[in-house]
């Protein structure tokens, strides 16, 4: 929340919130959380038909000391199950007697997709594309405007975690905009050590919340449909490392992480005629050079089989898994310095 009295922490972060003796309990969309209270409920207490699609769970921890509101959001698609852990465990370990500030955790955007295991909405369409929203337009749009207008414009930083999707992997990464300093920062003290630029497609919760002057990053890793404990711990242990970056926890300062920063990536496809079985021998995070094999597709009725070549050196940040593909298909993410 962005008020008068004015705090920067020692490095460029700069936020504005309300001094102690100002620091009250928080109200979120109708509901009042006092200091040292954490508070789980729905976003709308309605059981209409439509109404399911908005009654996706808020959790927010009031700190019983001033301080920074971020936010923790997951589940835009609905089968990336890593991030809805992340929030619902970081949000768990938070005790608000000793927080300084507000964390708001919204561990389940698309509920619906969450429960059915589906990345986009009823309706087909990708939430992740309909923000910042607006309240006339499809369920999407719905949904999007209510999270923009209730949640998203209390926040003073947000983190929105995704896995990779249909049958992809990502080695644990923050993709952040790295031309906005506040930005940059909050990606490098979240601690995964990889940072990939890149400010999101027009319509994603990341970038509209960059736009509407928030720092924001996204938490990518590991797969969609599963839960993976070691991108699960990861990704609490780096909301936790954001919230000691923002002054939230009390932790001494923590040193800048040893971050390799990606200006620049791109997907290493299936060449036009080389459908066929994929079988990977490259893993997340190799190091490979401009003409390396990365791994084969075979064409199971022909038996004749393709190399799938580097045409760049640099780090593997995200692949297929072992499956038939077609002309096209994306296989690896290979991202370099520049
Ligand atoms: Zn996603």
């Amino acid at each position: 929340m962005r008020h008068s009295v004015f705090s920067c922490s020692l490095i460029l972060l700069c936020l504005s919130f309300p001094a102690a003796a100002e620091w009250g309990p928080v109200e979120v969309i109708g509901r009042t959380i006092a200091p040292g209270e954490a508070l789980r409920f729905p976003f709308i207490p309605d059981r209409s038909f439509e109404a399911s699609f908005l009654n996706m769970p808020v959790f927010v921890a009031r700190g019983s000391k001033a301080g920074p509101t971020l936010c923790l959001t997951a589940g835009v698609h609905g089968d990336e199950l890593n991030g809805v852990e992340i929030a619902r465990r970081a949000f768990t370990a938070t005790d608000p007697k000793t927080l300084r500030g507000t964390l708001i955790a919204l561990p389940a955007i698309n509920a619906e997709g969450v429960r059915t295991g589906n990345r986009n909405l009823s309706d087909r369409r990708d939430l992740n594309r309909a923000f910042p929203g607006r309240s006339g337009g499809s369920v999407a749009a719905v949904i999007a405007n209510a999270v923009f207008s209730n949640i998203v414009m209390l926040c003073d930083a947000l983190v929105d975690l995704h896995t990779a999707s249909n049958n992809r992997a990502n080695l644990p990464q923050i993709r952040a905009d790295l031309s906005d300093p506040e930005v940059k920062q909050l990606a490098i003290h979240f601690g995964i050590g990889i940072v990939v630029r890149g400010s999101g497609p027009d319509g994603s919760l990341r970038r509209e919340t960059v736009k509407a002057g928030i720092p924001a990053i996204i938490y990518e890793a590991g797969q969609p449909l599963r839960f993976e404990e070691a991108e699960i711990d990861r990704g609490v242990q780096g909301a936790r490392n954001v919230m000691a970056y923002l002054g939230m926890t009390g932790d001494p300062e923590l040193e800048t992480p040893d971050t390799r920063v990606y200006e620049r990536s791109r997907w290493v496809r299936a060449g036009l005629g080389e459908g066929g079985f994929f079988f990977p021998t490259a893993s997340l995070g190799d190091h490979v050079s401009a003409g390396d094999m990365l791994g084969i597709v075979v064409d199971p009725f022909t038996d004749a089989e393709t190399e799938v070549v580097s045409p760049v050196t640099g780090e593997v940040i995200g692949m297929a898994v072992s499956q038939p593909v077609l002309s096209g298909f994306a296989l690896f993410h290979v991202a370099w310095k520049d």
